[in-house]
């Protein structure tokens, strides 16, 4: 029987070695939240500090992600983060599609048992597994759905760590999620 709670399923997580991640990992990373969060955001993979601390986003992309949530009055405890992958690839490259359909059947485990109001999707991994090949550039900020999930693509926050650019249709696509819920 599938989990019905949060803590079983990140208990499952925990053992997984459907992939090769789970040879190289130190922790796996299944996500941090609220268990009834209205907004479920979907990053790429665990970098390094992830990797050593069990949590997503603690990192230098994380600090960005708390600031749009801080422009959008939202902290951690109200919404619920993860990424594509739940173990770190080595040196941080790309999920390859044979680790992504592996950890695939978890992200809509954890969609299954929150049944969030909204999705959004930070870079162009976590778009791809709903739109294949949606080009984030083009899509980002544009509400489609999926399954009855509404989702909001918007770029990754570590985007905007080397493009500061990027800020500012970052915090604008924040906006969004606040004028949703
Ligand atoms: N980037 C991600 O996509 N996920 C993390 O957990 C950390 C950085």
């Amino acid at each position: 029987m599938p989990p019905s709670t949060l803590a079983d399923l990140h208990r499952q997580i925990e053992q997984c070695t459907a992939c090769d991640l789970g040879r190289t990992r130190i922790r796996v990373v299944p996500g941090t939240g609220s268990s009834t969060a209205k907004v479920f955001f979907i990053g790429e993979a665990p970098g390094k500090k992830e990797d050593a601390t069990g949590l997503p986003f603690v990192g230098a992309a994380g600090r960005v992600l708390d600031e749009m949530l801080a422009t959008i009055n939202l902290s951690r405890a109200d919404v619920f983060i993860t990424s594509v992958l739940k173990c770190r690839p080595p040196e941080n490259r790309d999920p390859r599609p044979e680790e992504i359909a592996a950890c695939l059947p978890f992200l809509a485990q954890q969609v299954k048992i929150i049944r969030p109001k909204l999705i959004v999707t930070l870079g162009r991994f976590a778009l791809q597994l709903f739109q294949p090949e949606a080009i984030i550039g083009a899509c980002h900020g544009r509400l489609f759905t999926d399954n009855d999930y509404p989702i909001l693509p918007v770029y990754h926050p570590a985007a905007a760590i080397y493009n500061r650019k990027l800020r500012e249709p970052l915090a604008r696509d924040f906006a969004i999620i606040r004028d949703f819920i």
